[in-house]
């Protein structure tokens, strides 16, 4: 079994899910005592939260670069970056390191089109919402059509990130707009919805909706899995 870099923290409230996932799916494929075997290198959020919102992507490279370096001097044989938003400097991180980094949005990617889905909605961070670096992956090499909300509800989405579960808050009231949301995306042609930011499913489950709910953090956790064993 090969060992699992993380570079977590980002929020550590979805670090704790990649955590568990992945020895949920290690338990569930070897059985017995079995388990992961994890390097984790959890960040400080606030400096980093700071620079993205500053557009300082310079900065949070330098600091994430650092983070997997460690990882890798630790003994991990390959990384996962557990946010979706700061594979915007994902290009950085693997020029500083030797082992391999498994994408959020390949690992995603992938698993759409093998359910045979062609047009997307996305769910995220307005960096990963309006920018190339996520969106252009599954659009390029995916061949995916990706729908965003528009405007207004990308604040909303991303306001509630950031004020509410980065900080371990859910409110029925923040659920219910993200699950308008949601539908909206699907009545606009979304055949499933992206829950592109590692919090989100601690705030939408697939029993709240019929529209079919794809999770990052689970489906980055079982790539892990998988390519470790
Ligand atoms: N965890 C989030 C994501 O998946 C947002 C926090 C961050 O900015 O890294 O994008």
């Amino acid at each position: 079994m090969k060992t699992i870099g993380l570079l977590g923290g980002m929020s550590w409230e979805s670090t704790v899910g990649y955590y568990r996932a992945i020895n949920e799916g290690v338990k569930k494929s070897l059985g017995g005592l079995h388990s992961a075997k994890i390097v984790l290198h959890s960040v400080d959020f606030e400096p980093i939260e700071e620079l993205q919102h500053k557009g300082d992507w310079e900065g949070t490279a330098k600091i994430l670069s650092e983070a997997a370096l460690s990882v890798q001097a630790a003994g991990a044989d390959f990384l996962l970056i557990c946010t979706n938003t700061m594979h915007k400097v994902a290009p950085d991180i693997e020029k500083a390191i030797r082992i391999p980094i498994l994408h959020i949005a390949d690992a995603t990617g992938e698993v759409l089109v093998n359910k045979g889905i062609k047009t997307v909605g996305l769910l995220g961070t307005a960096f990963t919402m309006e920018q190339d670096f996520y969106k252009g992956l599954l659009i390029q090499k995916y061949d995916l059509e990706v729908l965003i909300p528009d405007e207004s509800d990308r604040k909303i989405i991303h306001d509630v990130i950031y004020k509410e579960l980065c900080l371990g808050i859910t409110t029925e009231r923040s659920k219910k707009a993200y699950l308008r949301i949601i539908e909206s995306l699907a009545s606009q042609g979304a055949e499933a919805v992206i829950l592109g930011c590692t919090e989100i499913g601690l705030l939408v489950k697939q029993n709240d909706t019929d529209v079919e709910l794809y999770d990052t953090t689970a489906i980055h956790a079982a790539k892990a899995v998988e390519y470790a064993i």
